[in-house]
């Protein structure tokens, strides 16, 4: 087991002056969180947390990541709260420990493919600080040197799960020293066949890379050193996993993998590395289209060097990738090289902005990987602002639009989950179904079998899928409310007539009569009725003699005039019928001059909205159901309208406001007056007005009262509770 006091040294051998006395608290602190837990290996817990923060150290990150690190699994895994580390070590730690245990709370039931892209994209949009990522990635690799203790089972789920989701992010970062040790794990456990057969044959083809290295460095030395270029050559390590790759992605044998001989040049100074190419492609000759410059474009993960293949020595074709020490460095540990430490062991200003200069090169990286669409570009919050991730309560990912709501994700597990919706656990609180869902949060949708989609849904559901579910849903309840609607207007209209109601249960009298209208589906017709498209007289016409329905028809006519029905005259002309019932909705309460726009109801009839009514988005769901209608220019209806006052609260202003109203010929309906604040009031006013020419006036001279603050004509639903306050 790593020693605390080894620890202490490796850090303050990077870091003389790191307050490593945080080092030690938190070393005895977890030892004591970790008391009487074991790995599988046998050794004690404490162990891990330990291991991690070597790698860490190995990295040589800031004294908060280690410590983070040492402490990493005790919110988890033992009873510790974030309080208390927030408590013992401060914000800092704590935020880095509470990242960790989010992302370690996470688990990812399948790595597929698609899957993997999402939990990639998610852990890093998930997380504000990349020390997080890199604890994360120490931690799972010393699981992996560890995972022999384990069962098969669990050994190739971790490594899968490595393979898709630890090893690109590592990648991405740049940090080749982990992505290789972890890949060469993965194979192990993933390919022991192949693992085995490359680790045995490896070593000596190494060898003799190495003798065959040595002899062109003796061939190149002098040459060197004529141009006063100090430069070191040794033979490229090889990875074990990309040996494994080529030999799948080339289908050979391990032998050929070999073919080309890979040779790392390390010079001093990057111009160092141009003179060096020079002097490659003097010696032997270069294979056109074969030479790359990373120094002068960086790749995305900011990894230099000079690439070239030549036909060398012994005719032999030989792979150079040429380097500074620094640029070497920066190959194998990433983004992890622009770390800076500050003498004082406060984090200064200087540090921070440092740190932020470290994340927005990690942005910058993004950026770039746009381009070539790698995976780390479509995450970040600041690039990508209308993507969210959420969790299922077992750990699966989903991916939403910004602002989605529960319903949202309900209908995102399934439609049938979505219908059901009743309520939601926000990270283990509840919330109501309109609450804005935030990157992260762990979803729990609660369900009932007797709960249905509900049109005000409409309202807040904000991804495509959920309102297309719920608008068919509502489209095809509604239709069914139509038939069942027209089958009672026929009836209705058929008593009346006394004709014999049994041959709407006759289907084929039934199909037989709609036929004579020129119908053919059955449904569609009682539909149509149902909506008032189509009027139950003409069915009635078509099973009476005619002289019996015109007498009929008649008398029942004398018999409307004399009890006038319930549809005043309201001044709306529906094209194409007259004698559809039609009424204004109570919630916009439209009058001549504003635009309108009408939907056929499930009752028979017509209601119509001012067109920016906020209802509108929920009622307009089904285009059938949309009527063109129009005010009807000679109509003069006074018509109610709300308007909202806000006024200085002294004596008198409501008479001041009345007159203005009366002055202008309108008549005053309810009126609801309500202290705000200490000096204003609220009067909230039903006036009936002609029209909006009427209407503004109106406002106008309310406006012009002296205490009036402000004046508005009131809509939607607020509206609605208001009046009828
Ligand atoms: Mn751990």
């Amino acid at each position: 087991m790593l020693r605390c006091e080894d620890l202490v040294d490796r850090v303050l051998a990077y870091n003389p002056k790191a307050e490593v006395s945080m080092l030690r608290r938190a070393y005895v602190f977890s030892g004591k969180a970790h008391k009487g837990q074991t790995r599988m290996s046998g050794e004690l817990y404490l162990s891990h947390p330990l291991e991690v923060a070597g790698i860490l150290a190995d990295l040589r990150l800031d004294v908060p990541a280690i410590t983070a690190g040492i402490l990493h699994d005790t919110v988890e895994d033992t009873d510790t709260s974030t309080e208390e580390i927030r408590g013992y070590f401060g914000e800092e730690v704590a935020l880095l420990v509470e990242g960790l245990t989010k992302i370690s709370t996470m688990s990812f039931p399948s790595a597929e493919d698609r899957q993997a892209e999402n939990i990639r994209k998610m852990i890093i949009a998930m997380v504000h600080d990349i020390r997080v990522i890199l604890i994360k990635l120490a931690d799972r690799l010393h699981n992996m040197r560890t995972l022999e203790y384990l069962s098969r089972g669990k050994q190739i789920r971790i490594a899968r799960e490595t393979l898709d989701i630890y090893t690109p992010i590592a990648h991405r970062l740049g940090i080749s020293i982990i992505q290789r040790e972890l890949e060469d794990l993965c194979l192990k456990y993933l390919h022991p066949d192949s693992h085995r057969e490359i680790a045995a044959k490896n070593p000596e083809k190494q060898q003799e890379q190495e003798l065959y290295v040595r002899e062109i460095s003796s061939l190149l030395a002098d040459k060197l050193k004529e141009l006063d270029i100090r430069a070191a050559l040794t033979a490229m390590p090889g990875n074990l996993y990309g040996i494994y790759k080529k030999m799948v992605n080339r289908q050979v044998p391990f032998e050929r993998v070999y073919d080309v001989i890979r040779v790392r040049l390390i010079t001093e100074r990057s111009i160092d590395c141009y003179t060096a190419l020079g002097l490659i492609h003097n010696l032997w000759k270069p294979v056109p289209g074969k030479f790359e410059d990373f120094i002068g474009v960086a790749r995305t993960n900011q990894y230099q060097s000079l690439h070239t293949l030549v036909m060398g020595h012994k005719g032999h074709p030989i792979k150079f990738e040429i380097m500074t020490e620094a640029m070497l460095r920066q190959s194998e540990r990433g983004i992890t090289t622009q770390w800076k430490y500050k003498k004082s062991p406060r984090e200064s200003l200087e540090q921070k902005t440092e740190r932020f200069a470290w994340l927005r090169n990690l942005l910058q990286w993004q950026k770039e990987l746009l381009d070539s669409r790698e995976f780390l570009t479509s995450v970040k919050e600041d690039l990508f602002p209308d993507v969210i991730y959420g969790f299922t309560p077992q750990g699966e990912v989903r991916e939403l639009l910004k602002g989605s709501t529960p319903i949202d994700f309900a209908f995102n597990i399934h439609t049938e989950v979505g219908k059901q919706a009743v309520g939601c656990r926000v990270n283990g609180r509840p919330v109501a179904l309109d609450h804005v869902l935030r990157n992260g949060d762990t979803v729990e949708i609660l369900i009932s079998e007797d709960q249905t989609p509900k049109r005000e849904w409409l309202r807040f559901a904000k991804t495509p899928k959920a309102r297309a579910r719920i608008k068919e849903w509502l489209r095809a309840k509604e239709k069914e409310r139509s038939t069942e609607v027209g089958r009672d207007i026929l009836k209705s209209a058929f008593e009346k007539y006394n004709i014999d109601t049994a041959v709407l249960d006759d289907e084929t009298g039934f199909q037989e009569l709609i036929q004579k209208l020129g119908h053919h589906d059955r449904e569609k017709f009682l539909e149509n009725v149902g909506y008032g498209k189509v009027t139950p007289l003409l069915a009635v016409e078509k099973l009476l003699p005619p002289r019996e329905f015109r007498r009929l028809k008649k008398k029942e006519e004398k018999q409307r005039k004399k009890e006038p029905r319930e549809s005043p005259g309201v001044g709306i002309q529906v094209s194409g019928a007259d004698d559809i019932f039609v009424h204004l909705a109570s919630c916009c309460c439209p009058i001549p001059g504003d635009r309108i726009i009408a939907f056929i109801g499930n009752k028979r009839g017509v209601s119509v909205h001012e067109i920016e009514c906020p209802l509108i988005p929920e009622l307009d769901v089904n285009p059938e159901r949309r009527i063109e209608v129009t005010w009807d220019p000679e109509a003069r209806i006074a018509r109610p309208v709300r308007v909202r006052v806000q006024v200085m609260d002294k004596p008198g202003v409501l008479a001041d406001i009345c007159s203005a109203i009366t002055a202008h010929e309108a008549n005053i309906g309810k009126t609801q007056v309500s202290a705000v604040g200490e000096n204003t009031a609220r009067c909230d006013f039903e006036i009936e007005v002609r029209d909006r020419a009427q209407l503004d006036e109106i406002l106008l001279a309310i406006g012009k009262t002296e205490t009036v603050i402000s004046v508005e004509r009131v809509k939607g639903i607020e509206g609605t509770k208001l009046s009828t306050a």
